[in-house]
């Protein structure tokens, strides 16, 4: 069984470096960010409020979550394009601070990588918690200008500045929290992807793998 974890901030190029990863090897890809903001579509479609933390916690326990490579079902809805728009990014930190959300996406990510014998995944504490032994722990880092400027990007309509003050929102939220919180495995190799093209760091890891 081979794992490989890939955590890092917004804006640092994990979802291109683990998908990339996860084809040169043949393993499955996993991204965790989109079960925590299916959480969080499933909380604001049904009306719960996100900060509700019991009524979250009741609901994680029972909704249905299906993490394509490029689709997310929700409750049988494709949630794919909903789940990166501005309600669920601003709201989704908060729902991933909840310690029983927490707790429930974990054991289902270990199940994932359990059924599959191995997998690529990609999140903010993939290393630290989820699989702290996993085979390789890369954390990706990039400046707030280039994780900004990449974020801006991905969609015509997102304005620089309102992508840069959201990413520091959700740094400042996602390290912050008392569970999990985003942070370096100590054994981690660190990469600053500000300058390196995709191809450089996927040759990169895959030379360091054991
Ligand atoms: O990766 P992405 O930006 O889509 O993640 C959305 C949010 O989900 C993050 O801001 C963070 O609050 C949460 N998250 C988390 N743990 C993970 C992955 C994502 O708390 N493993």
């Amino acid at each position: 069984m081979r794992v490989i974890a890939i955590d890092g901030p917004a804006g640092s190029g994990k979802s291109t470096v683990a998908r990339r990863l996860a084809d040169r090897l043949g393993l499955g890809y996993l991204d965790t960010g989109a079960m925590y903001r299916a959480v969080t579509f499933a909380a604001l479609r049904r009306g719960i409020d996100p900060a509700d933390a019991d009524d979250v916690a009741k609901l994680v326990r029972s909704v249905d979550v299906e993490v394509g490579r490029d689709e997310v079902m929700v409750d049988g809805v494709d949630a794919s394009i909903e789940i990166r728009g501005p309600e669920v990014t601003r709201a989704v930190s908060i729902v991933a601070a909840n310690p029983e959300v927490r707790t429930e996406l974990v054991r289902r990510q270990r199940e994932w990588v359990g059924a599959r014998g191995g997998g690529v995944l990609e999140g903010r504490d993939i290393g630290t918690v989820v699989f702290p032994d996993a085979d390789l722990k890369v954390y990706l880092t990039a400046s707030p200008d280039v994780r900004a400027a990449r974020r801006s990007q991905e969609a015509i309509d997102l304005d620089y500045d309102v992508v840069a003050a959201d990413l520091a929102r959700r740094d400042a939220l996602d390290a912050g929290r008392r569970d999990s919180p985003l942070a370096q495995a100590d054994d981690a190799l660190v990469v600053d992807t500000s300058a390196m093209s995709v191809d450089e760091i996927v040759d990169d890891l895959v030379e360091r793998l054991p």
